[in-house]
């Protein structure tokens, strides 16, 4: 196979969530995975729709996320080259006037359904005389444009849902152009897949039947059809549609819960594939790993839950390096590698370490209870002199266990509430060294 040249097409008309960064991700990792080139396609048309805002997010999420471009443009900046496609399709009889309103076309198509025959359009159009269209202009009628289907059965291999046909019979012709001129996707997407060279057209499978008209229009004007892949869509845990707030669940927000990229990434790779969906050490890997055979026909169910698990995961090992500015970020005290190695497991995120921040550093209320006082006492009198090192601990305990006959649980969790406030944490004999001797004292009563 030569080098694959794929894009990424959203809308910039909402930030990115969750579905379309797989879409974006899925075609990342084959042309990675292949020495190929990720293209980064505006889908500008809808100029009213379209924000620069939503732009820059989309941009910024895929940079977040490490999915890189290697070259990308906006459909608003190739009108003309849309217009001259347009032409060589009316030149070629594929493109033809239409006249209908909204109104019309909706009356059409309840009248076909009361006989019990399928909504398509009558191509009413095909047969307008130059003086009919005349007439319709001069009532200050506008024309769409609509692409005339061959009404064959359009075959392809697609590379995730194996041999797909598409009976062009049993579809309308679709409108390209719309009466107040402006684009549909349809023909910008395939003028610029055939510009950009793009060899492999890769898609949520909500795009299906758009393949039809587009393998169509790809040979219409001359180019041969990318290959196709279009994977299923995702579904929320229990096997419905993505709810609304899933459905929409931004990278921001993600950010904000402090879920890592390559936690998102290792998710969204293997939902719905044979492979097993767990951590991934880079996108790198899961590029090496990825394999459109791996990917199932059944809907891929997305779960918040399997997400934070990833995230844990990945935190637990993570290192000082990469989790050093954010912690920096939470306290400058807390930028520190002996601190971050030892709280790191007791963290589902990197902002999960604010919890222990002021047991290292700074000031907690020390859980006592009644039982444990006198305890607690003999144990700050026992408590080493000197700076608390490693030995400290053992050294301590060992004492303390000798003069009240406490061990186990009964000597360590008291030590540990009084010590941290806390009844699970990170290592409690680590967590002294941190504290100082003045602060365990002071917690000590
Ligand atoms: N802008 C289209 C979408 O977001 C692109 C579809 C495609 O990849 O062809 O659905």
């Amino acid at each position: 196979m030569t080098n694959p040249i794929v894009r990424f097409a959203p809308s910039p008309t909402g930030y990115l969530h969750v579905g379309n960064v797989r879409t974006a991700l899925i075609n990342w990792l084959f042309a990675k995975g292949q020495g190929g080139t990720f293209i980064l396609r505006i889908d500008d048309t809808d100029l009213e729709r379209s924000t620069a805002a939503y732009e820059q997010g989309i941009r910024d999420d895929l940079t977040w996320l490490g999915l890189s471009w290697g070259d990308t443009f906006k459909q608003s900046e190739r009108f003309a080259q849309y217009d001259a496609a347009a032409d060589k399709l009316r030149d070629m009889g594929l493109l033809y006037a239409c006249y209908e309103t909204a109104e019309e076309l909706d009356r059409q198509r309840k009248l076909q359904r009361a006989r019990g025959k399928p909504p398509i359009y009558n191509r009413a159009g095909l047969d307008l005389t130059d003086e009919e269209k005349a007439a319709y202009e001069a009532e200050g009628r506008k024309p769409h444009w609509r692409f005339k289907l061959s009404g064959e059965r359009v075959v392809w291999n697609d590379l995730v849902r194996g041999e797909q046909a598409i009976e062009t019979g049993s579809l309308s012709d679709p409108v390209l152009i719309r009466a107040d001129g402006s684009y549909l996707y349809t023909l910008p997407s395939c003028v610029d897949d055939i510009d950009a060279g793009i060899t492999h057209v890769v898609r949520g499978e909500d795009h299906v039947t758009n393949s039809g008209a587009q393998i169509e229009i790809f040979k219409a004007l001359g180019g041969r059809a990318p290959e196709m892949a279009h994977t299923p869509l995702l579904v929320g845990a229990d096997g419905a549609s993505l709810s609304k707030r899933l459905g929409s669940l931004g990278m921001g927000e993600l950010r904000k819960q402090g879920i890592e990229p390559l936690a998102i990434c290792s998710l969204l790779a293997k939902l719905g594939t044979s492979d097993n969906v767990e951590i991934r050490e880079s996108l790198d890997q899961l590029a090496e790993e990825f394999e459109f055979a791996k990917i199932g026909r059944a809907p891929a169910r997305f779960d918040e839950a399997d997400l934070k698990s990833l995230n844990a995961a990945l935190t637990h090992t993570m290192s000082f390096e990469q989790a050093e500015a954010r912690l920096a970020a939470i306290d400058p005290k807390a930028a520190s590698e002996t601190f971050w190695t030892l709280v790191r497991e007791n963290c589902q995120t990197v902002e999960d370490a604010a919890r222990f921040v002021p047991v290292a550093f700074g000031e907690i209320t020390p859980v006592i209870e009644d039982e444990d006082r006198d305890f607690i006492t003999a144990a700050a009198k026992l408590l080493p002199e000197g700076e608390m090192t490693a030995d400290t601990w053992s050294d301590w305990t060992a004492a303390l266990k000798a003069e009240t006959g406490r061990k186990g649980k009964g000597l360590f969790m008291p030590l540990r509430k009084a010590l941290t406030g806390m009844e699970r944490g990170p290592s409690v004999g680590d967590m002294l060294v941190l504290m100082g001797r003045a602060r365990a004292l002071k917690r000590l009563g």
